[in-house]
């Protein structure tokens, strides 16, 4: 499989391409519309074929580039149940396969951050990855005061579902603002200080004590995500 992890440094954003080797048949995840072309040029440089853009949920912290990639490549893109984006091609849910070529992604439902977050998990024959979006981070979670946003849905959300994955699954967040570049769940579970409580009712009240500032593009970010990128000016 082909994979590239890209950075957005003002946000500090992951952007994840991956593609088949055989069929060149490529998708992005989580793409931010200021590095469209970058992304265009490394599809073409590593003579793939984009086919789809995902986002893990509707982001407030950057503008999506799924409307602007659409626009360039005539890729489809995607967004989960219950996302409020009307523009997507398609949705997905709760254990929908999202196939490129000879791999698949599977799509876990894991509300928290956002109602309509997802994880994508990637298993090949020797290893799982999954993608995580804001619902686990490195050494982390994503708040959950907007958006929907639920500490109780997260609880359910990593320990009833992401928790329960091999130790050894590697995990590619949605954001490091410390360079963190990779995981596995086993670190995490050892290692990430959100995760270290006794009971649900405890990590409620861990998120409920963050006292974290509204996201600098926040209230120009999500109208714009939810039209897949594009702002009134646009
Ligand atoms: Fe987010």
């Amino acid at each position: 499989m082909i994979f590239r992890q890209l950075f957005h440094a003002e946000s500090c954003t992951y952007t994840y391409l991956l593609g088949c080797e055989s069929s060149r048949q490529s998708l992005l995840i989580d793409p931010v519309v200021d590095n469209i072309a970058q992304y265009l040029q490394l599809i073409s440089d590593l003579e793939l074929n984009l086919i789809l853009a995902i986002d893990t949920h509707v982001h407030a912290d950057h503008i999506t580039a799924l409307g602007a990639l659409r626009e360039r490549t005539g890729c489809q893109t995607m967004m989960g149940e219950p996302s409020r984006a009307m523009c997507v091609s398609k949705t997905f849910s709760d254990g929908d396969i999202i196939a490129f070529g000879d791999h698949q992604l599977i799509a876990l439902h894991t509300p928290g951050h956002t109602d309509d977050s997802y994880c994508f998990l990637l298993q090949s024959a020797h290893e799982q990855w999954l993608f995580s979006g804001d619902t686990l981070l490195i050494r982390g979670t994503g708040r959950t005061d907007f958006q929907n946003g639920s500490s109780t849905d997260q609880y359910n959300s990593i320990f009833e579902k992401i928790l329960t994955l091999p130790d050894k699954t590697r995990v590619y967040p949605g954001h490091d603002y410390k360079g963190w570049t990779v995981s596995t769940i086993g670190e995490e579970k050892r290692h990430n200080l959100r995760l270290q409580v006794s009971s649900r009712h405890e990590y409620e009240e861990l998120m409920g004590r963050l006292e974290l500032a509204s996201p600098k593009l926040m209230d120009v970010a999500v109208p714009a995500n939810l039209a897949c990128g594009k702002s009134e000016k646009t």
